[in-house]
């Protein structure tokens, strides 16, 4: 399948809610610049180097979205960069972050929603908590946008579809104490977008779908 071909039978099928987020991780900048004649401007990347260097070397109307788990120490190269940060799993990490914020800085919270234990993320009660005390996730200058969770690797569809929608019981739940700018729900990848996208999910982090299988 090619790039066009991929990207069309996303975009064809989700919503016009759901924002798809081309990842484009490992890829070289020409299958971004293909990509982005077709329209894209919304990109994902894991790696903070190689999100600097293909942010220079890419037009500027381009939405750079860091979707990875991030080093705090690599807060300062990726603030000024990304549009929109999607895994802001820890308060520590969260508070780097604000010390490189501009004016306002985009961020999803990850939540561990997986049975698994490598994928990163704060429980859900461990996040509620937070919330409730208010000591922290507090810094004026950092905008919780929403929330974004990884399911599981399976096979299992109702696993998937259980754990996705545990994600935007949450989202909902949470929603009315952040306020009205919380409104990301990221969740869905090659394998499981549709089921995502039933379950609620506003925007959809989709590589090797679109752009074949990475080295
Ligand atoms: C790589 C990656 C994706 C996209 O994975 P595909 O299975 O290729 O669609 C989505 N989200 C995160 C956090 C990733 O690291």
């Amino acid at each position: 399948m090619s790039i066009a071909e991929g990207l069309a039978s996303i975009q064809n099928a989700i919503p016009s809610h759901v924002t798809l987020v081309a990842v484009s991780k490992t890829k070289p900048i020409e299958v971004l610049q293909e990509a982005y004649a077709l329209g894209i401007r919304d990109f994902g990347e894991n790696r903070v180097a190689e999100l600097a260097e293909k942010a220079k070397a890419l037009p500027e109307d381009i939405r750079w979205h860091a979707i990875g788990h991030l080093q705090r120490n690599k807060a300062a190269i990726v603030a000024p960069i990304a549009t929109l940060i999607h895994a802001v799993d820890s308060i520590r990490l969260y508070d780097a972050l604000s010390k490189h914020s501009g004016e306002k800085l985009d961020v999803l919270i990850q939540i561990h929603i997986a049975d698994e234990t490598n994928k990163y993320g704060l429980t859900p009660d461990n996040f509620k908590k937070i919330l409730d005390t208010g000591e922290a996730f507090n810094h004026p200058n950092m905008n919780i946008r929403g929330l974004m969770g990884m399911a599981t690797f399976t096979d299992n569809h109702s696993q998937i579809a259980h754990e996705f929608k545990g994600l935007r019981t949450l989202f909902d739940e949470i929603q009315p104490l952040v306020g009205m700018d919380f409104d990301t729900l990221s969740m869905g990848m090659s394998g499981d977008w549709k089921i995502a996208v039933d379950e609620g999910s506003t925007m959809i982090r989709v590589g090797s779908a679109i752009f074949g299988a990475r080295n």
